[in-house]
């Protein structure tokens, strides 16, 4: 199981980090040790002092693929969730200071978070929204992807080989920020709650 992780895929957010909009979808992977399942919370590690939420929506591919033809792209995914993709913005302030790559900063221990998943609609975009501590702290819509969900699923298998059970974050909207011990994160995809856990 492999995570795929989209950056920069609302235009808002790649403004509010001051990064250009990509021309092409931005990719990362997360290791399967990035997984953070079942509200468990979410523990801040020792080498940073300024890890960001990004909400994400999630697609749980269920066909192995490579080379997707765009016709047949929303059939890999049979469900949708939402994630959490941690980021130690102060460590990849760093690697990309260097040019090294993020994975110190991205693809860490539990930073992955993942709610469960629900079908996917016949038709149509997905709204989402973070709760922090019970305050609107994200608001998203695919509709505003740079990016849409077959186009990245084209892409990617372009590269990667998709199997079934990976997982595809889609990259997060603007109103990233950081948490701290004590915080409460509580994810809303088309209104229905899909995780809501601790930071610890
Ligand atoms: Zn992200």
């Amino acid at each position: 199981m492999k995570i795929i992780c989209i950056g920069r895929n609302y235009v808002d957010h790649a403004k509010e980090l001051n990064n250009p909009v990509p021309s092409s979808p931005l990719v990362f992977m997360k290791p399967s040790t990035a997984l953070l399942r079942n509200n468990y919370p979410f523990f801040i590690p020792d080498f940073t002092k300024d890890v960001h939420y990004e909400c994400e929506l999630v697609l749980k591919i269920c066909k192995n693929g490579k080379h997707v033809d765009k016709q047949f792209a929303s059939s890999y995914f049979e469900e949708v969730g939402l994630g959490i993709d941690f980021t130690a913005r102060d460590v990849q302030a760093r690697c990309k200071e260097k040019g090294h790559p993020w994975e110190k900063a991205k693809a860490f221990d539990h930073s992955a978070a993942i709610s469960k998943f629900v079908p996917k609609k016949e038709a149509g975009d997905y709204g989402f929204e973070l709760q922090l501590n019970g305050d609107s702290v994200q608001r998203g819509n695919t509709e505003d992807l740079i990016f849409p969900l077959d186009d990245i699923i084209v892409h990617v298998s372009k590269y990667f080989t998709l199997h079934v059970g990976d997982f595809i974050y889609t990259g997060t909207p603007a109103g990233v920020g950081p948490v701290k011990i004590g915080d409460r994160l509580t994810g809303f995809l088309e209104g229905m709650k899909m995780f809501d856990f601790d930071v610890r």
